[in-house]
């Protein structure tokens, strides 16, 4: 009988609840037995209660809550061999055999590592007695499919992650708020997003708000952004405008990879330009409350997706994740995608800005 397991892994994002409801409630309608692992990785390295057999009724109401009921944490021990061995045992202890991973691309890279080694954990764990060789034969292969859960969308090949578009509508939310107030007084706001590696909040939001300006990482501004900046202020100004809305990535750098601060942006507008100008940083309200429509429509059709993948998976098959492309919900090789999605990063310390936003997809090119 197959038992499978799900948890959340890296930095909360709304719609993981959905997932683990989607994941439990398929398995147990597919006729599997379902786990919950609490607290990310570090439930899987010492087990015992953080492991737990779920019911139906277990993830009732989870859908439209944000975050993560189940818990996430980053975990030193999992990235260690060591405690990768523990984990392999305390799954074997609950007669584990498939994981299903809602996280970023850490936690994915994470539970790929563990399923090339499992053979040799397996190995380990029956040289040492801790499990019998029957054991070692019962649990062969160990099945991961992963799903990404990222407020920042910033994994390759998969036109959104689960909860980027709830951070995205908070964000446009909170701009609207400060938007009454700005045109009120004829302020500018300097207002930084999340996005220490990407971009797409903060050029989304710039989108959706009618902002005058922003900065992300992926596409630095010219050399003299200074001027090119003043100069739109301006001309929005002139045009009859009563508000300035410069949004700030956290990453954002300039060509040079110096990192551009919110203080930075709001200096200039003051002194050049004579904006009365303020800083909002929007910090962890981006990351909370209730999942939008889209989130939870999403992560319910990929958990459940999840669920087929893990059961029609093959020992053979190369570990898994589900993408959504064009609206249609696919699965996709997960290595691939993980190595696209840190080439962004080497793109942009080698100043190859052009495939940095190559990379990211048609939304930056545009
Ligand atoms: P976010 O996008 O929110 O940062 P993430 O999944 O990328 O999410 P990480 O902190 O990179 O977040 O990873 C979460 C956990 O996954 C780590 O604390 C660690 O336990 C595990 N992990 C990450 N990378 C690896 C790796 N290369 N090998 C083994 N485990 C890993």
């Amino acid at each position: 009988k197959n038992r499978i397991a799900v948890m959340t892994s890296g930095g909360d994002s709304p719609g993981m609840n959905g997932c683990v409801r989607a994941v439990v409630r398929k398995s147990l309608a597919q006729g599997c037995e379902s786990y919950c692992i609490y607290e990310g990785y570090e439930g899987l390295v010492r087990g015992g209660d953080l492991i737990k057999q779920m019911r139906w009724e277990d993830v009732r109401g989870l859908l439209s809550e944000g975050g993560t009921s189940i818990g996430t944490a980053r975990c030193k021990a999992f990235t260690e061999r060591p405690g990768r061995l523990k984990a392999a045992k305390n799954m074997i202890d609950k007669g584990i055999n498939a994981l299903i991973i809602c996280g970023g691309d850490g936690s994915l890279t994470g539970a790929d590592t563990f399923r090339g080694e499992w053979p040799g954990l397996l190995e380990e764990l029956v040289s040492s007695g801790e499990i019998t060789p029957e054991q070692r034969n019962e649990f062969q292969h160990l099945n991961i499919v992963g799903l990404v859960g990222s407020i920042d969308n910033d994994f390759a090949d998969t036109d959104a992650t689960i909860g980027c578009y709830s951070s995205l509508a908070r964000i446009c939310e909170s701009v609207d708020s400060i938007d009454a107030t700005a045109s009120s007084h004829q302020r500018a706001f300097v207002i930084e997003v999340m996005g220490r590696h990407c971009g797409w909040l903060a050029l989304m939001a710039g989108v959706s708000t009618g902002a005058d300006f922003i900065f992300i990482p992926e596409n630095p501004p010219a050399q003299n952004w200074e001027d090119q900046m003043c100069g739109i202020i301006k001309k929005h100004r002139e045009f009859g405008k009563r508000k300035t809305i410069v949004i700030v990535a956290e990453g954002a750098i300039d060509s040079e990879l110096k990192q551009i601060s919110p203080t930075q942006v709001k200096d200039l507008l003051s002194n050049r330009l004579k904006l009365d100008t303020r800083i909002t940083t929007l910090g962890h309200v981006q990351r909370g409350g209730t999942p939008c429509a889209y989130d939870r429509q999403l992560s319910t059709l990929q958990g459940v997706e999840a669920v087929m993948a893990v059961l029609d998976a093959t020992p053979e098959t190369p570990s898994k994740f589900i993408a959504i492309i064009e609206n249609k919900i696919i699965r996709s090789p997960l290595i691939e995608a993980v190595a696209l999605t840190q080439e962004v990063a080497k793109a942009i310390a080698a100043k190859d800005f052009k495939r940095a936003m190559d990379l990211r997809g048609p939304e930056f090119a545009e």
